[in-house]
């Protein structure tokens, strides 16, 4: 069964999206990107004749019912891309939402409240699972960013949808995007890794060393990396037990023939804060009282130059401390070369977390390749292991 090409008129798809959005104080979705990414799918049914039975998680409720976590404070927000009315269940499961669900007619849309308000969906349980089956004719997951876990709702529930079960199209952009940069044979492959820690990036890192032709590294985990080379890195971010790790990826890069780029040179303060005194060093010599917070001019130029030369980029994790106007300039630059990079004919791919909040930001999410929606998924896609939720369709 395949998206584009199965016939919906008269079936009830129920679709796992991720609509786990952002609320403000008042509970009013104030980011609906992932509401927007659910669309085509849904879309592509409603427009074959067939009814659409939506399911999510929203937050980290305590497995119960708490009103902050409802996803009836989202029914508008939907209700308004969707231009018709949306009906909602009270709860996902049970005789009350079944009602709602069981006669649908074509166009008909039905959105389940939060299926953590159960532990069972985390817990993967079978019955469940089972219970939320009854709701759909067929079912869909769309929901990349919860792919890697084994819940109920993303990978369990598809055993009872033998032969009538598919990807939705975010998914399979998603999976598109990912096997395009392992799989091409375009070169110059560049990977941009930055963010906090070498501890949590270290599987990714020994997967790329495998594949690409040059690793840039960048963020507070450069600094293991220059203190494994004997540099002065004062009160800079450092895992003091990754700096043999650090070691081992140097020689490894060295070995595999990928250049590895370090940053040169380091904004750094006294202070881990916007509203003190920003000083200019040499990423080797940091004074004993400062800490590294953002990449340099020297570095940006040098990081910019491999970036736009490559065909092929891949960027997880920010270069500095980009939440504070002072030390976000590296990763403005390096946003900037990949988008100028796309422009030219690259393809990019910008996954995990931080990096995707930043060229959010910067608004600029639509001139890069693909944005991934699942920072874990996606990280673990690239270091090639199973995801449950993948795993589940394709069985
Ligand atoms: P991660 O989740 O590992 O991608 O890390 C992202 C976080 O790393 C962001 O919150 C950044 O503020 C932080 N970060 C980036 N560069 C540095 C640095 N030089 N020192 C401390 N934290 C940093």
């Amino acid at each position: 069964m395949n998206i584009s090409t199965f016939d919906f008129s008269g079936k009830r798809a129920l679709i796992r999206v991720d609509f786990n959005v952002p609320l403000n104080e008042e509970g009013n979705v104030y980011d609906d990107t992932r509401i927007k990414m659910a669309l085509p799918t849904i879309n592509k049914i409603l427009n074959g004749n067939g009814s659409v039975v939506l399911m999510s998680h929203l937050g980290r409720p305590k497995n119960t019912y708490q009103k902050e976590f409802s996803l009836s404070q989202i029914l508008s927000c939907l209700e308004g891309h969707l231009k018709r009315e949306v009906i909602f269940a009270e709860d996902c499961i049970g005789e009350r939402a079944l009602e709602k669900t069981a006669n649908l007619k074509p166009g008909q849309v039905v959105l389940l409240e939060n299926l953590r308000f159960h532990a069972e969906e985390k817990e993967g349980d079978s019955n469940f699972a089972k219970k939320l089956a009854q709701h759909g004719d067929v079912y869909i997951n769309d929901a990349f960013g919860t792919a890697h876990r084994a819940h109920a709702s993303t990978s369990i529930i598809a055993e009872n949808f033998v032969g009538k079960k598919c990807f939705g199209y975010l998914i399979e952009s998603e999976i598109k995007s990912v096997e395009k940069v392992l799989e091409s044979e375009d070169k110059p492959l560049t990977a941009i890794v930055g963010g906090a820690k070498v501890s949590s990036k270290i599987t990714i890192l020994s997967k790329l060393l495998e594949k690409v032709d040059h690793l840039i590294i960048g963020g507070g985990m450069a600094y293991t990396f220059v203190k494994a080379l004997g540099g002065k890195i004062g009160i800079s971010l450092v895992e003091d037990d990754f700096i043999d790790v650090a070691k081992n990826i140097i020689a490894q890069a060295e070995k595999n023939n990928v250049q590895l780029h370090l940053p040169i040179d380091t904004l750094s303060a006294e202070e881990f804060s916007n509203d003190v005194k920003v000083y200019h060093n040499n990423i080797d010599l940091i004074p004993e009282n400062h800490m590294g917070l953002d990449i340099g001019n020297e570095s940006i130029a040098k990081f910019s130059s491999v970036i736009k030369n490559s065909s092929l980029i891949l960027w997880n994790g920010p270069m500095g401390v980009f939440e504070m106007s002072n030390f976000q300039r590296g990763t403005v630059a390096i946003a900037e070369a990949v988008v100028e990079a796309t422009t030219k004919g690259a393809f990019s791919l910008v996954g995990g977390g931080d990096s995707v909040a930043a060229v959010n930001q910067f608004n600029l999410a639509d001139k890069v390749s693909h944005v991934s929606t699942g920072g874990g998924a996606m990280l673990e896609y690239l270091e090639g292991k199973t995801l449950p939720g993948i795993k589940a369709i394709l069985n």
